[in-house]
C-alpha cells in the first residue's frame, strides 16, 4: 500500500476512487464509498465546514489548495489528521472536471506541533512564574527574553529591554569596589560553559537602586551543539545578605564578649588558687600553735583556755575545709570541656558508693539505682557531681534512715537523671540560691561550705546539660539534670 491516501471525486464531491490506503485508514469498505459517499461525509464537523465553505469553492476557482490540514472520521469514530492536497482535473475518458485528493496522515506531525506549542507555554508560564530573574540573549548577548522577577529588578520593560545588550540591562557591579563587572552571560557565551554562582553581585536597576544577587549562566546550544544564546538566572539576595552580615556582627561581637568572659574566668579561678594556696599556709601556723599551746601551756590555760583553745582549732579545722572546696571549684573552673568523653554513669556511682561507704553505713542509707546510661562528661567531674547530690541526701536527712532514688530517661538528645530523696526538703525561695557558691541553707551542725551544688551547676552545663531542684519541704528533694547522650549512640 501507498504511503499516502487517494480519493478522487466529482466536481460536486461524490467520491469516484478510494485507494487501499485511504479506506483502511478509515475503516472503511471500497464498496461502502465508492459511488455511494460524498468527499464531505468521510470528514469531521469541522472538517466539513472547512470542506463546504472553503475548500470546495477555492478548488472550483483556483484549481488546487495545497497542504490543508483536514480531519477525517474512521470507524469507529474517531479523528484522523491529514495533510490534504486537492487538485482540479478533466477525466480523459469521460471528460468530466474531477478532483483529486492526496492525503497524507498528518496526526503524527500536528501531534508534535502541538507538543511543541504546549512545553512552549510551559515553558513560558514556568519563567515567568519562578521566583527568581530569569533572562535570556541571543548570541550576541542582546536581551530576548526577561521574566517578571527580571523586569521588577531590573526596572526594565521587557518589551523596551529586548535586542538591547545584556549589560545594559542588567547592569552589574562587584559588591565592595563597585566597579562594573561582567556580566555572567556574556561569560557563559564566551567561554560556552556554565559560570558562576552564590557570587554576590550588585544589581543596579534602571531607577538605581540597588541588589545584591547570586547569579549564575549557562549558554544555550542548538541540537547540534551550536551556540544559541544565554541564559541568566539570578536572586535578590538582599534580605538575605543583610541578616548575614547582622549575625556575623552578632557573632563576632559574641566572640568577644565570650573571650573576656573566659579571661575574667580564668583571672577569677587563678585569684581563687592563689588566695585559697596562700591561705593554707598562715592557717597550718595557727592549727600547729594552738596545738603547741594545748601540749605545752595546758596548766596555765586552764579549764577555760583551754575550751577556747578548742574552739579556735574547730574554727581552723572549718577554714581548711573551706579553703579545700575553693581549691576544689577553682580548680574544676579551670577544666576544660574538651575532657569530655564517653563514660559509663554506672561505674562512676559505683566508685561513688565505694567513696561514700563510711557515711552510707553510718547513716543506714540505701541507695536505689536504677540503670544508668553512658553520657558525654567528663569523668572525673561526673563523679564529683554523683558524690555531692548523694552525700547532700545523707547529710540533709530527715529523722527517718535516708532512701536515695536514682532514675534516668532518654529526652532528645539528652539523658535527664533524677536523684531523690527523703531528706528535709528545701524550700521553694531557696530553688536557685543553693546553686550559688557558699550559699547554704542549714547552719553548723552540718558541716559544709556551700561549694558543692555550685561545682554540679558547673560540671553540668560545662558539658551542655542544666540542672535544678524540685523539692517540698519536710518530704524530700529531687534534683534534676540533664547530660548529653553521646554521638552515634541511638
Ligand atoms: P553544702 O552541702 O556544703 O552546704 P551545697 O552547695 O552542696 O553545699 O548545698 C547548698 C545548700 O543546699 C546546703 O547547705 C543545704 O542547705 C541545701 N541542700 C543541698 N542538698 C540538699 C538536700 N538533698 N536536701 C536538703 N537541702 C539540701
Amino acid at each position: 500500500m501507498p504511503p499516502f491516501g487517494y480519493v478522487a471525486t466529482t466536481a460536486s464531491g461524490r467520491i469516484l476512487l478510494a485507494n487501499d490506503t485511504v479506506l483502511s485508514w478509515l475503516g472503511r469498505s471500497r464498496d461502502e464509498v465508492q459511488g455511494k459517499l460524498r468527499f464531505s461525509d468521510l470528514l469531521t464537523v469541522g472538517g466539513r465546514l472547512l470542506y463546504e465553505t472553503h475548500l470546495a469553492p477555492i478548488l472550483i476557482a483556483e484549481g488546487c489548495a495545497e497542504e490543508i490540514a483536514l480531519d477525517f472520521i474512521t470507524e469507529p469514530r474517531e479523528v484522523l489528521t491529514t495533510l490534504a492536497y486537492g487538485r482540479q482535473a478533466v477525466d480523459s475518458h469521460s471528460s468530466d472536471v474531477v478532483i483529486r485528493w492526496t492525503i497524507f496522515k498528518a496526526t503524527e506531525r500536528r501531534n508534535y506541533e502541538r507538543e511543541l506549542v504546549a512545553v512552549k507555554n510551559l515553558l513560558k508560564t514556568t519563567l515567568s512564574s519562578i521566583g527568581d530573574g530569569v533572562a535570556t540573549t541571543d548570541v550576541n548577548g542582546s536581551v530576548v527574553f526577561l521574566n517578571d522577577v527580571a523586569a521588577d529588578l531590573s526596572g526594565w520593560d521587557p518589551d523596551l529591554a529586548a535586542g538591547k545588550p545584556i549589560e545594559e540591562v542588567l547592569r552589574l557591579t562587584g559588591e565592595d569596589q563597585g566597579e562594573p563587572i561582567e556580566s555572567p552571560a556574556r561569560r557563559a557565551l564566551r567561554m560556552k560553559a556554565k559560570v558562576g554562582l552564590e557570587n554576590h553581585t550588585i544589581l543596579v536597576a534602571k531607577d538605581g537602586r540597588q541588589f545584591v544577587i547570586d547569579d549564575s549562566a549557562a549558554p544555550i546550544l542548538n541540537e547540534n551543539g551550536e551556540l544559541f544564546g544565554a541564559v541568566m538566572v539570578f536572586r535578590d539576595v538582599t534580605k538575605r545578605r543583610e541578616g548575614e552580615r547582622a549575625l556575623a556582627a552578632a557573632y563576632r561581637d559574641l566572640e568577644q564578649k565570650a573571650a573576656e568572659l573566659r579571661r575574667s574566668n580564668e583571672d577569677l579561678s587563678q585569684f581563687a588558687y592563689a588566695a585559697s594556696h596562700d591561705l593554707r599556709s598562715p592557717l597550718n601556723t595557727v592549727t600547729m600553735f594552738s596545738q603547741l599551746l594545748q601540749r605545752n601551756h595546758r596548766d596555765g590555760l586552764g579549764t577555760d583556755g583551754m575550751e577556747l583553745v578548742s574552739q579556735i582549732e574547730k574554727a581552723t579545722e572549718r577554714l581548711g575545709a573551706l579553703i579545700q572546696d575553693l581549691l576544689a571549684f577553682s580548680e574544676v573552673s579551670a577544666q576544660e570541656v574538651s575532657r569530655a568523653g564517653k563514660v559509663d554513669a554506672q561505674l562512676a556511682m559505683e566508685i561513688v558508693r565505694n567513696n561514700l561507704r563510711a557515711i552510707i553505713e553510718a547513716s543506714g542509707a540505701t541507695i536505689d539505682c536504677g540503670p544508668l546510661p553512658v553520657v558525654t562528661v567528663d569523668k572525673t567531674g561526673l563523679v564529683q557531681l554523683f558524690q555531692n547530690l548523694v552525700a547532700n541526701s545523707i547529710h540533709y536527712r530527715s529523722a527517718a534512715a535516708p532512701h536515695i532514688q536514682i532514675r534516668a530517661e532518654p529526652e532528645g538528645p539528652f539523658w535527664h537523671f533524677c536523684f531523690r530523696d527523703n531528706g528535709i526538703g528545701i524550700a521553694a525561695e531557696h530553688f536557685e540560691r543553693i546553686f550559688q557558691p557558699f550559699k547554704r541553707l542549714h547552719g553548723h551542725d552540718v558541716p559544709g561550705s556551700g561549694i558543692g551544688l555550685s561545682l554540679c551547676r558547673k560540671i553540668v552545663e560545662r558539658n551542655g546539660g542544666r540542672i535544678w531542684v524540685e523539692s517540698v519541704v519536710g518530704e524530700g528533694s529531687e534534683f534534676h539534670f540533664t547530660l548529653a547522650v553521646p554521638e552515634g549512640a541511638a
